[in-house]
């Protein structure tokens, strides 16, 4: 699963695990309120021009229409889907709850084409556009995207081909703007990509508090604010990196945090919206308990307490995270190994028990980048700057995705 993927899980045992911990965090701004519509700030999407809320709701998981329609009516007026979430069940539980509540036209409306990567031809935007748009019971979406862009991608970007297909979809009014996601190894030349090539109008990209600092992003994340792309962050809180439950447990044994009033999922959000260059969340929630969280999340301006001990968080959790920097990691091994990709898919498995989707997309690798054993994986271990443990966690990836 691409896209906005998902913190779901993840929060769902931190949050578990904080309800244990008591009183402190009920006493957390946001926890306790019922969200009101006239309290979700708004924004301007970048170069769209667009109002939209600041929250935006992702859609990965099986998400019940009760709940769409509850966060729309909080205020949630930017809705990510994706003709591949669950099969194309997301599409039309949203696009059922739109048609019921006469929503349409208050919500800025987000669905990803991830159909090009098997079928390379521009027609494949404009025919798979016709079923998510039959899905959603619309007939336009506000933007259309390219799906998990990777690095090999690039030069789609560059293509006339395939900028002639989404500018005839504009013209035909069926798309808005055009844009793309990503959280790619090569997640920098991506972003560099979508800021030079003229036609993506917006981007979702991986952007949290454990990546983004880092030198190579920023200055991409800039080069794409200057082209005033519209800049939308998922996976925003890092904790769903956690490759492993057995790491997913430990990292919260390891955030020792949990008594002194601080939400980890809340400080994460509010990380990410401190930088001014970027204007949405887009968060997987799926109950009422999350959508209360990210409202208090984005309403309230970091801290300087949540920025340190979010910080300590990120320091102390940092080797239990696989960030998927495989261009680190993989020539050290050999250089056809995946091993990002891998532990992406050993993460689904384990952490969001999303088996047979993963066994799938592991499925999907070229034999090469499977062949671990022609991969000199203690090597890889030893490049990784964050000490993943991947030897053992490769092992385990051959034998439960196999
Ligand atoms: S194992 Fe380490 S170097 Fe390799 S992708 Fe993961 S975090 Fe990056």
């Amino acid at each position: 699963m691409s896209g906005p993927c998902s913190e779901h899980r993840h929060r769902r045992a931190f949050l578990r695990t904080t309800a244990a911990a008591g009183a402190a965090l009920t006493a957390a701004p946001g926890w306790a309120q019922q969200p009101r519509a006239d309290a979700m700030p708004k924004i301007v999407l970048g170069r769209t021009g667009q109002s939209v809320s600041r929250l935006g709701m992702g859609t990965s998981w099986t998400v019940q229409p009760s709940f769409v329609q509850a966060a729309i009516f909080a205020g949630v007026s930017y809705i990510d889907t994706a003709e591949g979430y669950e099969n194309g069940n997301s599409e039309k539980t949203v696009g059922e709850v739109l048609e019921r509540t006469g929503k349409r036209k208050d919500v800025f409306l987000v669905t990803k084409n991830s159909s090009y990567r098997k079928d390379g031809s521009p027609r494949v935007f404009a025919d798979k556009l016709e079923a998510s748009l039959q899905r959603l019971k619309t007939d336009y979406v506000d933007a259309y995207y390219l799906h998990g862009l990777t690095g090999e991608q690039i030069p789609m970007l560059f293509d006339d081909g395939v900028r002639q297909a989404f500018e005839a979809l504009k013209r035909q009014k069926k798309i808005r703007f055009a844009g793309l996601s990503c959280h790619d190894a090569r997640l920098v030349e991506v972003v560099e990509a979508a800021a030079k090539c003229g036609w993506i109008d917006q981007i979702m990209i991986q952007y949290n508090f454990r990546t983004m600092h880092a030198d190579a992003l920023r200055r991409a994340v800039d080069a794409a604010s200057k082209a005033n792309l519209g800049l939308v962050a998922m996976k925003t809180q890092g904790g769903a990196e956690a490759v492993s439950l057995d790491d997913a447990r430990k990292a919260r044994q390891l955030s020792g945090f949990l008594d002194k009033g601080f939400s980890a999922p809340q400080a994460a959000i509010k990380a990410v919206l401190a930088d001014e260059r970027f204007q949405v969340v887009v968060s997987e929630m799926t109950n009422r308990q999350h959508l209360r969280e990210n409202m208090g999340a984005v309403i309230a301006p970091l801290t300087p307490k949540e920025a340190r001990l979010l910080e300590e968080h990120r320091q102390r959790t940092a080797q239990l995270y696989c960030h998927g920097c495989g261009h680190l990691c993989e020539p050290a091994a050999g250089g056809s190994v995946a091993i990002a990709e891998t532990l992406r898919y050993l993460r689904y498995h384990d952490v969001y028990g999303k088996r047979r989707r993963a066994r799938e997309l592991y499925a999907m690798l070229p034999p090469a980048a499977r062949d671990f054993a022609q991969a000199d994986l203690r090597a890889a271990e030893q490049a990784c700057p964050h000490g993943v443990q991947l030897v053992a966690l490769m092992d385990r990836a051959g034998r439960v995705l196999s």
